[in-house]
């Protein structure tokens, strides 16, 4: 009975939602989300009804890979924000943590903390400067594109101070973020 029916238009807004904040590149590419993210780096999606979840989540069961309760959401890509399906397989949390085993991370699930240590004081500000892309960067220096996100947004190297120019680009970063997210409330 409800084959033809149309699909309710609060659920469209909710995925067209989700898609909107995730940035869809090529089919082997990692699709970051752009939206909030949680301390970990996975990206989180608060629906209505005070529920919250993590966008790669749901980014797989919009794509047919429904995880089931119990089951987790795993990445083959390893990079916590990535919600392209093709990166995405659901798996039972033995299998969870046996691909997190197999990748060494089990001790430091920030694996980025350690990967920013390629990083040095000097190149720090290239990065805050925000005028190249941050898979460039990365590429560059040789880390995530996660690494790059956490010293932009000073979760690392805190205690070097931003020059003007970062601080500027900081700051129009925060300004177009806060006039996005009222916006679209
Ligand atoms: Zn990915």
């Amino acid at each position: 009975m409800a084959r033809s029916q149309a699909i309710p238009a609060d659920i469209l807004k909710i995925a067209e939602c989700i898609w909107q904040r995730i940035d869809v590149r090529g089919p082997d590419d990692c699709w970051e989300w752009q939206g909030r993210r949680g301390v970990t780096g996975y990206g989180r999606v608060f629906l209505p009804g005070g529920k919250n979840w993590m966008a790669h989540r749901l980014a797989a069961a919009l794509s047919g890979k429904v995880p089931g309760a119990g089951e987790y959401v795993c990445h083959t890509c390893d990079n916590p924000p990535c919600c392209n399906p093709n990166h995405l397989w659901v798996g039972t949390e033995a299998e969870n943590v046996a691909d997190m085993v197999r990748k060494g991370r089990q001790h430091h699930p920030r694996g980025e903390l350690s990967s920013s240590v390629k990083l040095s004081a000097d190149v720090i500000d290239e990065i805050r400067l925000r005028d190249r892309p941050r898979k460039e960067l990365a590429r560059k220096f040789g880390v995530t594109v996660y690494t790059i996100d956490d010293v932009r947004r000073a979760r690392s190297w805190q205690h070097i101070p931003f020059s003007d120019e970062a601080a500027a680009a900081r700051d129009a970063v925060r300004r177009s973020r806060r006039a996005k997210a009222t916006g679209a409330a």
